[in-house]
């Protein structure tokens, strides 16, 4: 099974509609049991990938707030607020 990166993997949909992950696809991915997923359709195409649960932009796990379907930390918000304040100046 090759599961770099643009390369199909067939997986079966069980009777409970749950598709299994191959293993080594979640060892790339660094995807455990119990994480949490994101899935958006694109006309007959699903796109999944693991949600976020620190600030993407600093790697920070607390004060955490949900911008768009990632999460950000207060502090890196508050860094983009006020940056976004100066340059409407
Ligand atoms: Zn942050």
């Amino acid at each position: 099974m090759r599961t770099a990166a643009g390369k199909r993997v067939r997986c079966k949909v069980d009777t409970s509609r749950r598709v299994r992950i191959p293993a080594a696809l979640c060892r790339e991915l660094n995807i455990h049991p119990g994480d949490t997923m994101l899935v958006r359709q694109h006309g007959i195409t699903i796109e999944m990938r693991k949600a976020e649960t620190s600030c993407i932009l600093c790697g920070s796990e607390t004060d955490l707030l949900t911008v768009g379907e990632d999460p950000i930390c207060q502090a890196c918000y508050n860094k983009i607020r006020n940056s976004a304040g100066k340059s409407a100046r």
